[in-house]
């Protein structure tokens, strides 16, 4: 059971936007080691939910814990710093530096949350961080476009990078808003064995997903999000099978 061990543990979230309850009464708990997938119509307050997660919203109500230490009211970077690290719905890269150059932004903002050019410059000249970089690229299958500007990337390749960015962290949680929207559905399978294999790595994940092929491949459990609440939880399959779920999808 996803209760067993948890790692992460959402309780009691609540949160609106001028009125609309974005979240309401939200409770998650996510096994240490496992795959957890968010699924649900659009709207339904999934983003929102990631953003109270890694410290972007602030929540009217209840907590967010991991590994033991409470992360709500922690600003992003701490949390980052706590061993969570994101990739967002829109990919939040650096379009003018290349590839490589794009991997030792996450590797030095890390150690203050923040960082300066001149200390952008001095680690470029650091092997080791360059080696990880090269060997998160690798991991991506982005070696060979090393020194291509990442505003070049095709979407799909643009999802890699941030994939390496955040694999470079070596975090203890992945959270992924749909990391697989817009993609073909070449890139989506060359994105499930790539995530498979982080899974396989003992990382905790937890992901947004609209493809229930891809929440198939990954899942070990699934929470069902409709209008800001959790209407329905279980694997994958006891989730697909349940009349609310689908009711929750048609009437969306
Ligand atoms: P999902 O990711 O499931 O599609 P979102 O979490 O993006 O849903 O949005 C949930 C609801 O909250 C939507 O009705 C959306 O319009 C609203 N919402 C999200 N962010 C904001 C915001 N910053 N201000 C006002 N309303 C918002
Ligand atoms: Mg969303």
């Amino acid at each position: 059971a996803p209760t067993k061990n948890a790692i992460f543990d959402v309780h009691d979230v609540h949160k609106s936007f001028a009125g609309l309850h974005a979240l309401s009464e939200v409770n998650l708990k996510v096994g240490e080691r496992t795959t957890h997938a968010i699924i649900g119509p659009n709207g339904a307050g999934k983003s929102t939910l990631l953003n109270v997660c890694v410290g972007r919203l602030a929540p009217d109500s209840g907590t967010v814990t991991f590994d033991g230490e409470t992360l709500t009211g922690k600003k992003p970077y701490e949390i980052n710093q706590a061993g969570v690290a994101r990739v967002f719905q829109t990919p939040e890269i650096f379009s003018d530096l290349n590839l490589l150059e794009n991997l030792l932004m996450p590797a030095l903002s890390k150690r203050d949350g923040s960082f300066t050019f001149n200390a952008f410059r001095a680690l470029n000249t650091q092997k080791d961080i360059l080696q990880k970089a090269e060997h998160a690229l690798e991991d991506v299958g982005l070696i060979e476009k090393r020194y291509e500007h990442a505003g070049s990337l095709s979407r799909g390749d643009k999802r890699r990078l941030e994939l390496a960015m955040c694999l470079i962290q070596n975090p203890k949680l992945l959270l992924l808003d749909e990391p697989t929207a817009g993609m073909s559905r070449h890139d989506t399978n060359r994105t499930i064995d790539l995530l498979v294999r982080i899974k396989e790595s003992g990382m905790t994940i937890i992901v947004i997903e609209h493809d229930m092929h891809v929440v198939f491949s990954l899942a070990d459990h699934v929470s069902v999000l409709a209008q800001g609440k959790i209407i329905a939880a279980g694997t994958p399959s006891e989730v697909k099978g349940s009349a609310k779920v689908q009711e929750a999808y048609l009437g969306g």
